[in-house]
C-alpha cells in the first residue's frame, strides 16, 4: 500500500499541496480528477519519489518513500508519461526494454529472461508487429500502448499514469482504459491515472479522487462521487448526471445551448 499523511509539497516557495492524505491499494485502479492547476501531477510525482515531501510523509509498504533506493523504487512503481521524447529514435522493442533497467546490474547486458519478459509484454498488447518500428513514427494511440508495454516490463505492483489519454480520440481512449482495467484485474496491479475524461473514469474505476487547490475534496465509488453537487464544488460549473444503460454508473451530460 502507498499511504501520503499530511503531504505537503511544492516548487520553489509556492506551496501546491496543502496537507494531503491518501492511500492507495495495490489493487485497485483509481483515477484522479480535478480543474487544471489543481495538483494532479504534483500528487503523482510526490507519490512516486520525484518530488520530497515538504512536510508530511509518503510510505510505500510502511516504508518512508526516501529510504527506497532509486532502483529499488522503479521496482515498485512505474511511470506512463503522457509521451516520452527520447534523444535518439528508438525501436519500439528497445523502449519496452528501457523498463528492464532497474533489473540490470553493473557492466551487465540484457538477460534472456529479461528479451523473454520484452517479448510477453509486446505480444500481450498486440505490438508485436510493431517490435522493430521507429517510437517517433507511431500514432499517439500506439505510443501510449508502448508506454505501458515499457511499464509492464518493469514488473511493478504500481503502474501511475499522467494524463495519459488526454492526446488520444475517443477509440482510443477507450481502448487504453480497456487495457488498464484488463492488466489491474488479470495481473493485479494498482493503478492509478490523472484523466479529464470524467465518463470513462466512471466507468471504468474503482475510486474516483477529487483533487482541488491541492487536496483532497472527496473520494469514493463512482456511484458517490458522480454527483452533481461534488461535481459543482470540484470545476464550479454544473454538470447533470444521469446513470448510463450501458455501465450502470452515472455519467456527465452535457448541457445544451
Ligand atoms: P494539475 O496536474 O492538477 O493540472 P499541477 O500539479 O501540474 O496541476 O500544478 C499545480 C500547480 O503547480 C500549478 O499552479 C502549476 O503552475 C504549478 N507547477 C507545476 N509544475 C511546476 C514547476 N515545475 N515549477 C513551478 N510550478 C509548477
Amino acid at each position: 500500500m502507498i499511504k501520503a499523511q499530511g503531504l505537503r509539497c511544492g516548487y520553489d516557495k509556492t506551496e501546491v499541496l496543502r496537507g494531503l492524505d491518501l492511500h492507495l491499494d495495490s489493487a485497485e485502479l483509481a483515477v484522479l480528477i480535478g480543474p487544471n492547476g489543481a495538483g494532479k501531477s504534483t500528487l503523482l510525482f510526490a507519490l512516486l519519489g520525484f518530488l520530497k515531501a515538504w512536510a508530511g510523509k509518503v510510505s510505500l509498504y510502511g516504508k518512508d518513500l526516501n529510504a527506497y533506493g532509486r532502483l529499488e523504487l522503479a521496482k515498485q512503481i512505474a511511470f506512463v508519461p503522457q509521451e516520452s521524447f527520447f534523444q535518439f529514435d528508438y525501436r519500439v522493442y528497445d523502449v519496452v526494454m528501457m523498463g528492464r533497467y532497474p533489473y540490470l546490474g553493473m557492466m551487465q547486458s540484457w538477460s534472456q529472461a529479461d528479451h523473454q519478459m520484452v517479448g510477453k509484454v509486446l505480444a500481450s498488447l498486440n505490438l508485436g508487429e510493431l517490435s522493430q518500428r521507429y517510437y517517433s513514427e507511431l500514432s499517439g494511440g500506439e505510443k501510449q500502448r508502448v508506454l505501458i508495454a515499457r511499464a509492464l516490463a518493469q514488473d511493478t505492483r504500481y503502474i501511475f499514469l499522467d494524463e495519459s489519454l488526454s492526446q488520444l480520440d475517443i477509440n482510443h481512449q477507450i481502448d487504453i482504459m480497456q487495457l488498464l482495467r484488463s492488466i489491474n484485474q488479470s495481473q493485479g496491479k494498482g493503478i492509478l491515472i490523472i484523466s479529464h475524461n470524467l465518463n470513462l473514469a466512471a466507468n471504468y474505476a474503482d475510486r474516483m479522487i477529487f483533487i482541488k487547490s491541492g487536496r483532497i475534496l472527496g473520494q469514493g465509488t463512482p456511484q458517490e462521487m458522480m454527483q452533481e453537487h461534488l461535481l459543482q464544488d470540484l470545476f464550479g460549473t454544473r454538470l447533470s448526471t444521469h446513470i448510463n444503460p450501458e455501465s450502470k454508473v452515472p455519467n456527465i451530460v452535457y448541457p445544451g445551448k
